[in-house]
């Protein structure tokens, strides 16, 4: 049977990381500070903003978060960016996402100052990301990395299947594993093979059979099935999908991987809950530490 792979205790160690990195910032009067904007009421933002407003907190960081209705105006959104990014006194700044309709994403990633963009989605760090130069890793693939790295499973030369291509998780998971690891931000030096929407089953299951890692974002429950990996794979599941009980009739959370059957046949698997998740906002403090550490002191 596999190891679960506790996303909440690798998130503690990197938590301990952060905290006496920002408990020296501290003392030299440069307290990490993380401000997010939400637009609208859809509850799942809502709970991402606390879980990260908790754990700033919790490390010493000081957090804000500036509400909008989501009939708020792009334009005005634009000009309260460009008034946080002026402000000295915030180091880290996202604009927590999905945003209503009416909005270009793209227009506000972009109009996030790249030094402060600690969810790393502006087009500089995206292009950075895609060069392997150091920048603000977007925090789910960085997550990823990391459960990794502090698992130990071996990247370079194994296959690395990741299910899902959006640009927000997908892509940049793929970007970190195949790049190669004597590059300025060290990559997996994994072959990495992308699957998607279109990718027919029959050949997600073939590309499956042949995978050392097995990276689930897709969004679709029970796509990982047991019968499909390869004995041993390492499965990493970021998928994140509310599915109703049938017999509570409760809100039960899963990810993409049918976790029971396939953690009697992989070698490692993360939960969900307590996996990705913990690990993302345990990320987001990192690069928000990482963006006041950069910080111009004049
Ligand atoms: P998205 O909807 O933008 O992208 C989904 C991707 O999955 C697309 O590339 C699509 O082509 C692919 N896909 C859809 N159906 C598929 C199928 N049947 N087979 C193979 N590929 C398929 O979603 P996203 O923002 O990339 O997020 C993916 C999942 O990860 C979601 O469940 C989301 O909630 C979750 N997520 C988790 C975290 C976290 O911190 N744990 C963060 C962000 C997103």
């Amino acid at each position: 049977a596999a190891t679960v792979v506790s996303g909440r205790e690798l998130a503690r160690q990197i938590h301990k990381e952060v905290q006496s990195d920002t408990a020296k910032l501290v003392a030299q009067g440069n307290r990490p500070h993380l401000s997010v904007i939400l637009v609208g009421d859809d509850h799942a933002s809502h709970t991402y903003m606390r879980n990260k407003a908790r754990a700033a907190s919790l490390l010493g960081m000081s957090s804000s978060t500036i509400f909008r209705p989501s009939s708020v105006s792009q334009e005005e959104m634009l000009e309260l960016i460009d008034k946080f990014n002026r402000d000295r006194s915030i180091s880290g700044l996202l604009v927590q996402l999905p945003l209503p309709e009416h909005f270009s994403e793209r227009a506000i990633c972009n109009a996030v100052a790249p030094e402060k963009d600690v969810d790393g989605f502006h087009i500089v760090n995206i292009g950075k990301l895609c060069l392997d130069q150091r920048c603000m890793v977007p925090a789910t693939a960085a997550a990823v990395w990391e459960i990794i790295r502090r698992t130990g499973i071996e990247t370079v030369g194994k296959n690395v299947l990741v299910v899902g291509h959006s640009k927000n998780v997908g892509m940049p998971i793929a970007m970190l594993l195949h790049s190669d690891r004597n590059h300025e931000r060290p990559g997996g030096d994994a072959t990495v093979v992308m699957a998607h929407r279109c990718t027919p089953l029959p050949r997600l299951k073939e590309l499956a059979s042949l995978a050392d890692i097995v990276i689930a974002a897709a969004g679709v429950p029970h796509l990982i099935t047991a019968d499909i990996l390869k004995e041993g794979a390492a499965v990493i599941d970021v998928g994140i999908n509310r599915l109703q009980d049938p017999v509570t009739g409760k809100l039960r959370l899963v990810g993409d991987v049918d976790f029971e059957a396939v953690k009697e046949k992989a070698g490692f698997i993360s939960p969900v809950p307590g996996g990705v998740g913990p690990m993302a906002v345990a990320m987001v403090m990192k690069n928000t530490v990482t963006a006041a550490k950069n910080a111009p002191t004049y």
